[in-house]
C-alpha cells in the first residue's frame, strides 16, 4: 500500500493501539460498483487500520428497507461493515423510513447523508422517532437555499443547518451526530449546544484540518468535496475543537469516484475523496506530530469515541510505525478509486498490520 522511504527495522518504532472505527464511509454498493464495493472498500479500511466502518445509505437504490440493510450485511467484507439506513424514503426528504424495522434488520444509525433533510418538520419528526426507537441520527448539515452556485458553498450554508439541528436535538432529546464539520462557526455552535446538555456529538475529516481551499490550485478536483475546503482560520478552529473535545470523532467521508469523472472540469466533477488508507497518517502527522493533540487524544477520536457512540465493543488492534517517514502512493490503494489529494505526500504513522478480534 505504501512506498517505504527509509528502511528502519528498529522494533521500538512499532506500537500497538486499538483499531479504528470510521463512522462515515461511502461504499457505492449497490449501484456504482465501478467506484467501490463492500469488499474493496472494506479491504481499504483494513489496510487503513479500521476494524469497523459505518456505510452511508446514499447508494442506488438508497438503503431504506430492511432487505437492503440485510443485503449490505451479507456481502463479503474484510472488516465489520455496519450499514446506516436512510432517514427518509429514497432520501427524498418527504416520508420517514420505518426506523423500527430497519433497526431490527441491523441498521446502526440513520442518515440522509449526501443531502440534508431540508424540511425542519420532517427532521423534528425523525428526531422524535429516533428517541422512541433509541437510535442515532447523523446529520449532513447543508442549507441549500444559501448556495448560489455549485462551486461556492458558503460557511453559513453549513453552520445555519448545524444550528437548526442542534436546536432540534435540544428540544426533542434525540441523540444527534453531526457529520463532517468544516467551519469555525460550526465548532462554536456545537460547543455551546453541548454546554446546554444536548446529546450531540460531531465529527470532522482529515482534509478539514490538513488542507485549505487554496490547495485546489495545487491538487485540482481531488480537493473538491462537500462541504468544501475552507480558510486557514477554519482549520485553526477545527484543530482547537479537536483539542478541547468539542469535536468527538475523526471520520473519513471516504467517497470514491472514478478517474474519468474526476478528470472532468470542476463544474462537472463529482465531490468527494477517498480517505480510509490516509486517515491515520494524515491525522498523526498534522495533529500529533505537530503538537496540536496528544496521541491518547487521537486514539479517542479515531477509536474509543466512535465505538462508544455506535455501541461497539472490540479488542481489535493495529500495529503502527510512528517514526519512519514514508510517501503515500495512491496507485497501491485497495480502493477501486484513486481520488486522493494526498498522493505522493510524506507522512508519519504507517499502518503495519490490522488484527481483528472479537
Ligand atoms: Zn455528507
Amino acid at each position: 500500500m505504501f512506498v517505504k522511504e527509509k528502511n528502519n527495522t528498529d522494533s521500538s518504532n512499532t506500537i500497538r493501539i486499538p483499531a479504528f472505527v470510521d463512522m462515515h464511509v461511502h461504499l457505492r454498493e449497490p449501484g456504482q460498483t465501478h467506484k467501490e464495493t463492500v469488499f474493496s472498500g472494506s479491504r481499504a479500511a483494513k489496510a487503513g487500520g479500521f476494524s469497523h466502518i459505518l456505510c452511508m445509505p446514499n447508494t442506488s437504490p438508497v438503503i431504506d428497507t430492511p432487505e437492503l440493510v440485510s443485503y449490505i450485511r451479507s456481502r463479503e467484507a474484510a472488516v465489520s461493515v455496519l450499514p446506516a439506513a436512510a432517514v427518509t424514503k429514497g432520501q427524498q426528504g418527504k416520508e420517514l423510513t420505518d426506523f423500527y424495522a430497519l433497526k431490527k434488520a441491523g441498521a446502526l444509525a440513520f442518515s440522509d447523508d449526501g443531502s440534508p433533510v431540508e424540511d425542519k418538520n420532517i427532521m423534528r419528526e425523525a428526531m422524535y422517532r429516533a428517541v422512541e426507537n433509541e437510535v442515532l441520527i447523523i446529520s449532513h448539515c447543508e442549507d441549500k437555499s444559501l448556495i448560489s452556485s455549485r462551486l461556492q458553498s458558503p460557511p453559513e450554508a453549513e453552520y445555519s443547518a448545524v444550528l437548526r439541528d442542534c436546536e432540534l436535538a435540544e428540544n426533542t432529546g434525540a441523540r444527534l451526530h453531526i457529520a463532517h464539520i468544516s467551519t469555525k462557526e460550526s465548532v462554536d455552535i456545537i460547543r455551546n449546544a453541548k454546554k446546554k446538555g444536548a446529546k450531540i456529538t460531531c465529527e470532522t475529516c482529515p482534509h478539514y484540518f490538513s488542507l485549505t481551499r487554496d490547495d485546489f490550485f495545487r491538487v485540482g478536483t481531488n480537493a473538491m468535496m462537500n462541504p468544501p475546503l475552507r480558510k486557514e482560520e477554519d482549520v485553526v478552529a477545527i484543530k482547537e475543537g479537536l483539542r478541547d473535545g468539542t469535536i468527538d470523532v475523526i471520520s473519513t467521508d471516504h467517497a470514491p469516484h472514478s478517474v474519468y469523472e474526476k478528470n472532468q472540469a470542476p463544474e462537472f466533477a463529482p465531490f468527494g475523496i477517498i480517505g480510509l488508507e490516509t486517515s491515520f497518517c494524515v491525522s498523526y502527522t498534522f495533529l500529533v506530530k505537530s503538537g496540536i493533540i496528544t496521541f491518547e487524544r487521537l486514539i479517542s477520536l479515531m477509536s474509543e469515541k466512535p465505538k462508544e457512540i455506535l455501541g461497539i465493543k472490540s479488542s481489535s488492534y493495529v500495529v503502527v510505525d510512528i517514526n519512519t517517514e514514508f510517501i503515500y502512493d495512491v496507485s497501491c490503494s485497495y480502493s477501486l478509486s484513486r481520488n486522493s489529494p494526498f498522493d505522493k505526500q510524506r507522512f508519519y504513522g504507517k499502518i503495519l498490520k490490522t488484527v481483528l478480534e472479537d
